[in-house]
């Protein structure tokens, strides 16, 4: 089986013991529960729409290694082509849902590994590569999700990595080698999907140094794993799931994201799902590729969610009855300017990719990190312009139940009306606005937008790395007549 139906995937997700945590409690039947719906329900729609014959081009790809027909979300891409298929996958998931769809970590760790394990094997003989190799053709061929843990909570960020200055589990290390395998401690943050996922990649946070051996670790695990814990984020409105006339006030009441904090409190890990072991001079490598691949997926799902908020905003400046005012039409083209820019350089950045030694393709890093800059500083401008297109009632409306009641309901209904449109249906797209600027989805499109992949700093020392200053100012040299030397 290589592609599974939704079905069958919430059956998988089923059959496992999770320790999943929220607001204080645990979570029994975290498949049920109103509040991990949303999430849940983008990751069927991966599957769903893999077996849509109108979408199967972008949905699926043939797996190099087996030959069977995969979801792309596991693909190790072959060809600039799949780079390119790639983000118009995320663009279209994007619309599709209005939300982070959760499933791209494992898309982009996973080509991250298969260039890196490869060139750790071949400086020093390792079997990283065939590991890694038997690994993503079993998560293709059972058709899984795997979410991706990188960031560990770091603590005193002045303080040094294993140094003793505070508590050494605040970076997830080994505390204590075994002959089968190792025993880590530790926690890591921001787990994007976690909670719908059947398994987890984890990698070092950032470069190692030798000495650092223990916290360059790198290996899959199943998250019902024996000392897993998943403790869910709180998300501005997330409540509102929880409420009985929830239809209208969550904005988007289908879909949505979870993140999670996941700690590793002494979790065994056997040697065949180790992909990298104290081998510090790779750790930066992993990161910095895994970082470059999902730099480039933002041109593509934010650009997606960028369409909804283009598209929200239009409409209700139809339902206003200010659609024809040429400010309202400037405001707009300023908004799909600013989103289109962003789909350009993830594009960009495929189309420029290389292959590497293991012969999986790469995208361009200079460019995928301008990308991700750019998705940095856009997204805050188009919301701003979709909330001054809304107008305040996007956040002064009265409720649901309100509009539901006896009492009042005919209030709701007599003030809230627009153009052409009853008060549900403008009151429906006023609490998208909302929710796509400050509700659930706005952990997806604004502040992911801003330190997801990465914080801006982190992207502007790549930048410095592969702007190729060396080189502009030999280009300077020649125009301006300085010799050789000068
Ligand atoms: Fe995918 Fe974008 Fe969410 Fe990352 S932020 S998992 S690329 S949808
Ligand atoms: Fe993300």
């Amino acid at each position: 089986m290589a592609l599974m139906t939704s079905e069958q995937y919430i059956e998988s997700l089923a059959e496992m013991k999770r320790n999943i945590w929220f607001q204080g409690k645990k979570i029994e039947d975290p498949i049920n529960h109103p509040l991990f719906i949303p999430s849940r329900k983008c990751l069927e729609e991966t599957y769903d729409m893999a077996l849509m014959p109108e979408h199967e081009d972008l949905m699926t790809a043939i797996s190099q290694l087996t030959g069977h027909k995969i979801n792309r979300f596991n693909h190790i891409h072959q060809s600039k082509e799949d780079l390119n298929k790639k983000v118009k996958l995320q663009r279209l998931m994007g619309q599709r849902t209005g939300s982070c769809f959760q499933r791209c970590v494992i898309m982009d760790m996973a080509n991250a590994f298969y260039a890196t394990t490869y060139e750790i094997d071949q400086k020093y003989g390792t079997d990283y590569f065939q590991r890694f190799k038997q690994f993503i053709i079993r998560c293709q061929d059972k058709d899984l999700i795997v979410g991706g843990a990188l960031t560990d909570p770091k603590g005193d960020r002045s303080a040094t990595i294993g140094g003793g200055e505070q508590d050494m589990d605040l970076y997830l290390h080994v505390v204590e080698r075994r002959p089968d395998g190792v025993v880590v401690n530790g926690a890591k943050v921001h787990l994007t999907g976690i909670t719908n996922a059947h398994e987890v990649v984890v990698l070092p946070t950032q470069a190692m140094r030798p000495g650092q051996e223990d916290y360059a670790i790198a290996f899959y695990i199943p998250l019902d794993a024996p000392g897993i814990t998943m403790i869910v984020g709180r998300q501005s409105c997330d409540t509102r799931k929880l409420e009985n006339l929830c239809d209208i006030d969550v904005g988007n009441a289908k879909y949505g994201g979870i993140e999670a904090l996941t700690i590793f409190d002494h979790v065994f890990v056997p040697n065949e799902n180790i992909f990298l072991n104290g081998e510090v001079d790779f750790a930066g490598m992993l990161v910095e590729r895994f970082s470059g691949y999902h730099r480039n997926s933002y041109g593509g799902c934010k650009s997606g969610v960028g369409d909804v908020v283009i598209g929200a905003a239009s409409l209700i400046s139809q339902y206003n009855g200010i659609e024809k005012a040429s400010h309202v039409k400037d405001k707009l083209v300023e908004m799909t300017q600013l989103n289109e820019q962003l789909y350009c350089a993830g594009i960009a950045s495929s189309a420029e990719g290389w292959q590497t030694q293991a012969g999986n393709y790469m995208v361009d890093l200079l460019l995928a990190n301008v990308c991700k800059l750019n998705v940095t500083r856009y997204p805050y401008e188009i919301i701003r312009l979709m909330e001054d297109i809304a107008g305040g009632i996007m956040v002064t409306a009265p409720s649901e139940a309100d509009l539901r009641s006896p009492e009042v309901g005919k209030y709701v209904e007599k003030y809230l009306v627009g153009q052409g449109v009853n008060a549900e249906n403008r009151l429906r797209v006023l609490r998208l606005c909302e929710n796509l600027a400050m509700g659930s989805a706005a952990v997806g499109y604004r502040t992911e937008s801003m330190h997801g992949a990465g914080s801006p700093q982190a992207q502007k020392v790549m930048i410095t790395r592969q702007g190729g200053y060396e080189r502009k100012k030999e280009l300077a040299k020649q125009l301006a007549g300085i010799k050789k030397g000068g």
